[in-house]
């Protein structure tokens, strides 16, 4: 149990580090950013962390605040616009397909979050109500 605990305490002093380096990266908090973050998590979680390996193809409206949401998984995956394995394509909702070797994996982001983001009226706090959700909360998933 204490073991237990103390992974977990780790574990979530690492994530309060990449959050800040996120933050600073993106600009501010909001759920958009760790709507991405989480995205790109859930595709490391699979597919290890390979950043020149891992394609992400997002689909989503391009403006503010739905591309934040790039920002969040070029961070979090290291598919980058300077890589060019991160590619943007216009459309209704978000959904981020990632492919890596002969494997893929799809996330769309789930109908009741995109809207409770859209109208969250704290973005910061909603944002990390967000991060703590289980990935099954945020998106559906497909392979
Ligand atoms: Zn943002």
């Amino acid at each position: 149990m204490r073991a237990l605990r103390s992974r977990a305490d780790e574990n979530s002093s690492k994530m309060n580090d990449i959050l800040r380096w996120a933050i600073r990266f993106h600009g501010h908090l909001g759920p958009f950013l760790v709507l991405g973050l989480k995205a790109g998590f859930r595709a490391v979680e699979l597919f290890g962390r390979n950043p020149f390996k891992l394609k992400a193809i997002v689909t989503l409206r391009r403006k503010l605040p739905y591309t934040c949401f790039l920002d969040g998984i070029q961070f979090s995956t290291g598919c980058t616009l300077g890589k060019g394995n991160i590619e943007v394509v216009e459309g209704d909702g978000i959904k981020v397909r990632f492919i890596y070797e002969d494997k893929e994996l799809t996330l769309r982001v789930k109908e009741k979050v995109l809207r409770e983001a859209l109208n969250a009226k704290d973005l910061e706090r909603y944002a990390s109500k967000l991060l703590n959700l289980p990935s099954s909360k945020l998106f559906i998933e497909r392979h």
